[in-house]
């Protein structure tokens, strides 16, 4: 199958919608990250994501909507939680997720009572959502396991010859994906950290909880709350290692693996704050936004990934950050990408 890399006009949305109404799969720019659309209510049409992605059958998708009362029509209800939540953060990255009407295509939540919504404020996304006429099925647009796509060449990247149409948006804003929230309580609790940060979430509803995956590996044998968390992902072809810990002697543990891996004939690079990179003498650095700048890394975090493989890297170590506000999302993403191959110094 040829596959279409076009800029997003009236013209290319018009048609990018038609394809979707025929139960294709068109790729797309969201303000998280690029997604991989379809009529969310064709089960065949979901199929093909799965077969584009090679994503594994269990792994749930998000149903993304252009009015915040289309969500009625998909979840059985509109708890208070999930009220104030999408009053605070619809048009965004955040997801609810309640229980779903019998008429979801199982497809789309695989073995769960429950299903997931979002309402992307992306102006494309939106118009996009609105001429299909339907609920966009929508993961991020990456093979499964690879880093999430944050601009229309590194979807052409992964997915050329198995979707017929990719609408070019520029770079997006956010960089990480929404933030996965269980709506179904009295308490919201964050599936999957992302754009919406666990204090602004506390600001609105006065107290959040956290899944204890967001950043430690699911324990052997145990039920993910988000099945997304369970298998590897965001991770390039090189290995990763993330050193965490206080400045100087984080920076000196960085170096020292550098150079242990130039040592045995390894290519390594290091990922970390441009204000640093001074500190590395003629090491090979990738530059990773300034100092506490955690939008700034989160927007440039999966591009980073991808450019770790682009110049061969066999080591990428890669500077851990605070895990406050999105730096939840920013280390969430990083620890699964490197397996949590992680030093503490
Ligand atoms: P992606 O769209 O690729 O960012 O992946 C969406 C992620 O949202 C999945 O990997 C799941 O972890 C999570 N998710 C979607 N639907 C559900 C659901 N019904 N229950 C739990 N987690 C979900
Ligand atoms: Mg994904």
């Amino acid at each position: 199958m040829e596959t279409l890399l076009l800029p997003a006009t009236t013209e290319n949305i018009t048609a990018a919608a038609q394809l979707i109404q025929r139960g294709e799969v068109v790729g797309f720019p969201t303000e998280t990250v690029y997604g991989l659309g379809a009529d969310g209510m064709n089960a065949e049409a979901v199929q093909k994501i799965f077969a584009a992605k090679e994503r594994p059958a269990d792994n749930p998708l998000i149903l993304h909507i252009a009015e915040r009362e289309e969500l009625s029509a998909i979840v059985k209800e509109v708890t208070p939680v999930a009220l104030a939540l999408t009053r605070a953060f619809w048009p965004g990255p955040l997801t609810v997720l309640l229980p779903a009407k019998p008429h979801i295509p199982q497809a789309v939540h695989p073995g769960l009572d429950t299903v997931t919504v979002r309402m992307p404020s992306h102006p494309i996304a939106n118009v996009l959502i609105r001429l299909a006429g339907c609920p966009l099925a929508a993961p991020s647009a990456n093979r499964s396991g690879r880093p999430s796509p944050t601009c229309a060449k590194d979807v052409m990247a992964d997915m050329e010859g198995r979707i017929p149409m990719i609408l070019d948006g520029g770079v997006c804003g956010v960089g990480v994906e929404s933030t996965v929230v269980d709506c179904t309580g009295s308490v919201p609790k964050i599936l999957r950290p992302g754009g919406v940060t666990p204090e602004m979430i506390e600001s609105v509803w006065g107290n959040v909880e956290v899944d204890e995956t967001a950043l430690t590996p699911l324990a052997e044998g145990a039920v993910a709350a988000s099945p997304g968390m369970r298998h590897r992902h965001y991770a390039p072809k090189a290995r990763l290692l993330v050193v965490e810990g206080p400045l100087e002697p984080q920076l000196k543990r960085m170096a020292a693996r550098y150079d242990e891996e130039a040592a045995k004939g390894g290519v390594p690079v290091l990922v970390l704050a441009k204000s640093w990179i001074p500190c590395m003498g003629r090491r090979r650095c990738l530059p990773w936004g300034d100092v506490g700048d955690s939008a700034a890394m989160a927007e440039s975090l999966f591009s980073l990934l991808r450019e770790i493989d682009h110049i061969h890297a066999t080591l990428g170590i890669c500077q851990g950050i605070e895990p406050h506000g999105l730096g939840l999302a920013v280390m969430n993403r990083l620890l699964r990408a490197a397996a949590h191959n992680v030093e503490y110094v």
